[in-house]
């Protein structure tokens, strides 16, 4: 550290966001550009440097924070970028997108506002891009050996980096059109833009790893044959088996699921289509479901134009301070937060909405009425207690023509065929099973990140796959991995 009284004299900044009412009439991420890099490294400065750096046991991903802070309040862009990419293939996403538990866990946090340790780090990334510190890093030979890997989200692009680094030849096998798994279809524009995706892409195509879209295996390629071509497989499917809401009303038109509806959003700003056939504009829209699938819905439906919007939260309303009883330090702490998204409801929120962020806590919905058209148009609800039970006389109801449902993932989607065809086993949870060496009961099959974890972030896609990469090269060379394997099958995150 540059100053080792900057956590005195420096108060936390963090990257500002665009205006409102700027941001509100287009895609782009929320940020002020080029508004990062003149604070960032004052706020680098901010951290002590602890003995015990709490923000790193609090990564999944190991990442070398008080190493790469002081390198920053030293403004040494290269060292910081190489001591990054060290423990993180995509520091750029998780820059933007990760709820930061390092943060929750940082040692100032104790009694003051902590380093703001996720701009550090996605300031780091977007300098490294800029002055050329990330180039591709093909291997210096060719093990020889072949890898399949089935999904390209951040767990199954993070295992292809390094694999294909480590000298095998891998190829990824992706059933949509492009690759990137929700970070492509599902996460909006907003907050992160595709652009960063593609640029990675872009980096491993450099460095060999090959690419098939359009492929499903199970369906498109078949999956025993797959088996019996590569070396090795990786399971890398994600866990995209939605919830659903079971109330009567459910089969009336207007309700959709969460991820019906974002990645149309993703296709329009993609050039694919004109408008969303499930647009927003226009209607009366209530989300279900309080986390961050709501609040990308959300957002979602504020660029397109809705008439109002409400999100409907089945826990209370959270408090702005850590309950130190509950959730003492380093924890995560459930809190009152204030997304991107939250703040642009303004004057679009509901009416009956109780905050002026369109949330409305303690909701649960009852029934959904339609408009004898088999359109739904309202919404029923009541509050509950923090024991789920209904409060007596709380019932209201909500204009509804738009209804998404957002209420979280069960386990890997088996439409495919592909856990059946292959034989793998799944877990009492419904997810891919697999042993302390990330293998699968199918010898040479692999799997990691959601589809193995279950619904989780993409810093865990990121460290599953780095981990199941280890375990593969080992599996294929027969010997130690040089590879590094931050986590164990088993590591749970703290509750985020
Ligand atoms: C709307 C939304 C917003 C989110 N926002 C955030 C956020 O802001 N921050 C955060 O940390 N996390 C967020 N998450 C969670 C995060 O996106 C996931 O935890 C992460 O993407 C999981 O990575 P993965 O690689 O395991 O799977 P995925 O990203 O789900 O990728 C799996 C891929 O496998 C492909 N696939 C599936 N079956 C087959 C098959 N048979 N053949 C070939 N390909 C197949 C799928 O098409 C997909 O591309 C969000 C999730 C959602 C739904
Ligand atoms: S816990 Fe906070 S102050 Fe301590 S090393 Fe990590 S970022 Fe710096």
């Amino acid at each position: 550290m540059a100053d080792p009284k900057g956590f005195l004299t420096t108060p936390r900044e963090e990257w500002p966001r665009r205006p409102v009412e700027e941001r509100v009439r287009d895609w782009n991420e929320v940020y002020v550009p080029g508004a990062l890099l003149p604070i960032v490294s004052a706020q680098a400065d901010r951290c002590m440097d602890c003995g015990v750096p709490f923000c790193h046991q609090a990564c999944p991903l190991g990442n070398l924070i008080p190493e790469w802070n002081d390198l920053v309040s030293r403004e040494d862009w290269r060292a910081a970028a190489e001591r990054l990419h060290a423990t993180n293939n995509f520091p750029e996403f998780t820059g933007r997108l990760c709820p930061a538990p390092c943060e929750a866990g940082c040692v100032l946090a104790i009694n003051q506002p902590a380093v703001t340790i996720k701009n550090v780090e996605c300031a780091i990334a977007d300098r490294a891009w800029e002055e050329g510190f990330a180039p591709p890093a093909p291997p210096e030979r060719l093990s020889g050996r072949t890898v399949a890997v089935i999904g390209s989200g951040p767990a199954g692009l993070a295992a292809a980096q390094q694999l294909t680094r480590a000298g095998h030849t891998v190829a990824v096998y992706e059933r949509s059109d492009r690759i990137g798994g929700l970070m492509r279809y599902g996460i909006p524009e907003f907050k992160m833009e595709k652009r960063h995706l593609e640029r990675r892409v872009e980096q491993m195509r450099a460095e060999g790893t090959k690419f098939r879209t359009s492929a499903a295996v199970g369906r498109d390629v078949d999956a025993t044959e797959l088996r019996a071509r590569y070396d090795a497989v990786v399971i890398a499917t994600g866990a995209t088996a939605w919830r659903e809401l079971a109330v009567p009303g459910r089969e009336l038109a207007g309700i959709h699921q969460a991820m019906e509806y974002l990645p149309l959003a993703n296709r329009v700003c993609e050039g694919d289509l004109e408008s969303s056939p499930l647009s927003a504009a226009g209607r009366h829209v209530v989300i279900v479901g309080g986390g961050d699938t709501g609040a990308d819905c959300l957002g979602t439906a504020v660029r397109e134009g809705a008439a109002s919007v409400t999100q409907l939260d089945i826990y209370a309303r959270p408090g702005s301070e850590r309950d130190e009883d509950a959730e003492p330090w380093p924890t995560y702490p459930r809190l009152y937060r204030l997304s991107a998204a939250h703040e642009e409801a303004g004057e679009l929120r509901t009416a009956p909405a109780a905050d002026a962020d369109a949330r409305l806590f303690a909701a649960s919905t009852l029934r959904f009425t339609g408009d004898g058209g088999g359109r739904v148009c309202a919404l029923h609800l009541v509050e509950v207690d923090a024991g789920r039970r209904t409060v007596p006389g709380t019932e209201r109801v909500l204009p509804a023509d738009l209804v998404l449902l957002a209420l979280g993932f069960s386990g890997p989607d088996r439409g495919d065929g592909l856990v059946d065809r292959l034989g793998v086993e799944l877990s009492p949870r419904g997810t891919v099973a697999r042993d302390a060496g990330f293998a699968t009961n199918v010898p040479g099959v692999f799997a990691a990140g959601d589809a193995a974890r279950g619904q989780s972030l993409i810093v865990w896609a990121i460290a599953e796959g780095r981990a199941v990469a280890a375990a593969v090269d080992r599996y294929l060379t027969d010997a130690p991995s040089r590879l590094p394997a931050p986590i164990a099958p088993d590591d749970r995150p703290m509750r985020v």
